[in-house]
């Protein structure tokens, strides 16, 4: 899942125009990612200029896991 930090970004576009599933919706400065659309490819946390996309580890609710599927073992 991609968090944004709506104090840091400027509502440039920039991630928009990266995402290759059209996952970002950004309507002046409402801006959106649709999670289900979203492939965590990162390409919009690396396109953008102030660091303002950040891709979050998902935690199990039931026994506390991190899971991030960055992060592969073995
Ligand atoms: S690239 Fe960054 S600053 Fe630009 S709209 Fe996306 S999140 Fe905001
Ligand atoms: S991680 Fe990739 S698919 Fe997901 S919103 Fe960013 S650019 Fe789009």
């Amino acid at each position: 899942m991609i968090i944004i930090d709506r104090y840091k970004c400027g509502y440039c576009g920039a991630c928009v125009s990266v995402c290759p599933t059209d996952a970002i919706v950004l309507v002046g400065t409402w801006i959106r990612i649709d999670e289900g659309n979203c492939n965590t490819c990162k390409a919009c946390v690396n396109i953008c200029p102030v660091g303002a996309l950040e891709l979050e580890p998902k935690i199990d609710s039931e026994n506390g896991t991190v899971h991030n599927s960055n992060v592969k073992i073995g």
